[in-house]
């Protein structure tokens, strides 16, 4: 009988910068679904070096570790057993870096999400752009015009506004300047409760869901998971809820 051939996964690196000035290179350690520096791959017995891309020129953390080898083993639920795969949004919308802070607003409205990963041409995952960071950017940045009159058109839309109120225009940037610049990804085969458990620690509502290669496969929401769990239980949801 043969040997099971052994797989590697190849894991972006990434630099994270911390208030201090320090910076360190990390990478999203599928097994721990936490960042995980050089210095603690180094001493995993998963890990099996350093690779570059002479394409991209991004150089990879090779890692050997799989969601099937110990994860599902030990798994006594059907959460535990699950993977992200099977319950996620496989229509992913992304937006471009260079894309303006003004057009990312009008899309998150119109197909009514509250955010989106940022994609580099490479194909790597820069980071989160949400409401939360237009809000945010307005809030810090954001140019505000006294409002003279009660009745104003706003954005092409007839308003009443009444004294206090005042009109802002969405800060000329782009994505990449108000993005959450965290790359944080889960593997397609991580667990609903790994997926869970990593959303809660991070307090965050999405997440890119990554293919061995790294590339982004669908995007896993808080109202996936939600879903999932009223579906186990015989809830019908109609589609798009
Ligand atoms: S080598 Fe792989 S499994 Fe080990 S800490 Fe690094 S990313 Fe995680």
């Amino acid at each position: 009988m043969s040997e099971p051939q052994a797989q590697f996964a190849r894991l972006p690196l990434h630099l994270q910068k911390h208030l201090s000035g320090a910076t360190k290179m990390v990478v999203q350690c599928p097994r721990s679904s936490a960042r995980k520096t050089l210095n603690e791959c180094v001493r995993c017995d998963h890990c099996r070096g350093l690779a570059l891309d002479p394409d991209s020129a991004r150089s990879y953390l090779v890692c050997n570790w799989h969601a099937t080898d110990e994860q599902e083993s030990g798994a006594t639920t059907i959460a535990g057993r699950t993977a992200v795969s099977e319950i996620m949004t496989r229509q992913v919308v992304c937006a471009a870096p260079e894309m303006s802070a003004e057009a990312l607003a009008l899309m998150l409205v119109e197909r009514n999400i509250s955010g989106v990963p940022v994609i580099a041409p490479s194909g790597d995952v820069l980071g989160i752009a949400s409401k939360s960071d237009l809000v945010r950017d307005q809030v810090l940045n954001g140019e505000t015009t006294d409002v003279p009159h009660l009745g104003q058109t706003v954005y092409g839309h007839d308003v009443e506004l009444g004294p206090g109120w005042y009109e802002t225009e969405l800060a000329k940037k782009t994505v990449a300047e108000i993005m959450t610049p965290i790359a944080l990804t889960i593997p397609e085969k991580a667990s609903v409760a790994r997926a869970a458990a990593f959303m809660t620690f991070e307090h965050v509502h999405r997440v890119p869901v990554v293919d061995e290669d790294g590339n982004v496969v669908g995007i896993l929401s808080t109202l996936d998971v939600l879903r999932w769990l009223a579906q186990q239980e015989g809830f019908v949801i109609p589609e798009g809820k």
